[in-house]
């Protein structure tokens, strides 16, 4: 029998395909000090961010076949070294890109409309109706607004997908993506589609003509947007990382925040998680979320599925 730890857990779709198969799905959280006693009675490891697996594990596990990311980020996964040893390794890519596009928009209709500060402020004891009502009297319309999209791909995509539907200009940078071809699709017929392709510009033309900024690439290991980058925006502009914590750098969105340069921002992700900067959390012109992106119930299940498939797949073909 097939013996799967899924230590961060696993959506109850995809443990249920695995046990179909009369694969052993055990969901028992394991310690990550007590994984090299444990993991290595096991033919696979399904883990999201928290749980480890490097080097030293995968060396203690020589009966280990399969590592799989319930997500999308490796970087919790020495994943040269596992495939070095002929361990699979799989993630789940696509499965999330629809949710975290959605928590773009979350973020953006709440700071055009000061909906992040009405929820703190108006629940207060002493909160002034009143005065609420006309400081958050001129928020912004984003359709005619420019979208700027850094990483044009599965995630930047589905973001383009929504902001034309809405009656956004997109503007698009990717260094390896020329031009992509956005279905719009209305779901409520699934007759009428529209297609349109948006040929990608250069970074600068989108710090300098967007009205939002939102970023999705991978993790770079440095900043994308700092204090040169923001000095050419317009101002009163905002910016939107889902993607990396740091890929917008922390210090200088603070301080384009305090100087008013930049009109807002909102983060999912962050440098020092799961400990952000309390003055980056507490600055009014900042919409926040624990890094959810991929958190809702239809990408969770999504992932369980396509991970339960490819497993499935993977000790086929072994057969
Ligand atoms: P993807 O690989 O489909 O697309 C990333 C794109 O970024 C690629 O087309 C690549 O060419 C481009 N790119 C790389 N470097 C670039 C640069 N310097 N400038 C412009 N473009 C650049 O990835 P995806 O599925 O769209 O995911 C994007 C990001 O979203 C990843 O960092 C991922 O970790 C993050 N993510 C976050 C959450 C969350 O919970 N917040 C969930 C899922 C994914």
């Amino acid at each position: 029998m097939i013996k799967i730890l899924a230590n961060d857990g696993i959506h109850p779709d995809g443990k249920t395909l695995l046990e179909e198969a009369n694969y052993q799905v055990d969901t028992e959280k394991v310690a990550q000090e007590d994984l090299m006693e444990v993991l290595p009675s096991y033919d696979a490891i399904i883990v999201r961010s928290a749980t480890k697996v490097r080097k030293e594990l995968i060396d203690a596990c020589p009966n280990l076949k399969v590592i799989a990311r319930a997500g999308v980020g490796l970087d919790n996964i020495d994943v040269d070294y596992a495939r070095d040893k002929g361990i699979a390794v799989y993630n789940t890519p696509a499965a999330s890109s629809q949710s975290v596009a959605e928590l773009v928009f979350t973020h953006m209709f709440s700071l055009a409309r000061f909906v992040h500060r009405s929820n703190r402020e108006l629940v207060a004891d002493d909160a002034n109706f009143k005065a609420l009502k006309k400081a958050y009297s001129e928020g912004t319309q984003l359709r005619g607004k420019t979208l700027g999209i850094i990483g044009f791909g599965r995630i930047g995509q589905e973001v383009a997908r929504i902001g034309i539907g809405m009656g956004m200009n997109v503007l698009a940078s990717d260094p390896m993506v020329d031009e992509a071809d956005i279905d719009i699709m209305l779901y409520a017929t699934k007759s009428i589609r529209l297609t349109v392709t948006v040929e990608t510009v250069d970074f600068e033309e989108v710090l300098a003509q967007s009205d939002f900024i939102t970023f999705h690439v991978p993790s770079v290991g440095r900043a994308l947007i700092g204090k040169d980058e923001i000095a050419k925006m317009k101002d009163g502009s905002f910016i939107i990382n889902t993607a990396r914590g740091g890929i917008a750098d922390e210090d200088a969105l603070l301080e384009a925040l305090k100087s008013g340069k930049l009109g807002g921002a909102a983060l999912d992700v962050f440098v020092n998680e799961p400990t952000p900067n309390p003055e980056l959390l507490q600055h009014p012109s900042v919409s926040v979320t624990p890094h959810i992106g991929a958190s809702t119930v239809e990408a969770q299940a999504n992932i369980g599925r396509e991970l339960a498939d490819k497993i499935l797949e993977h000790f086929g073909a072994l057969d």
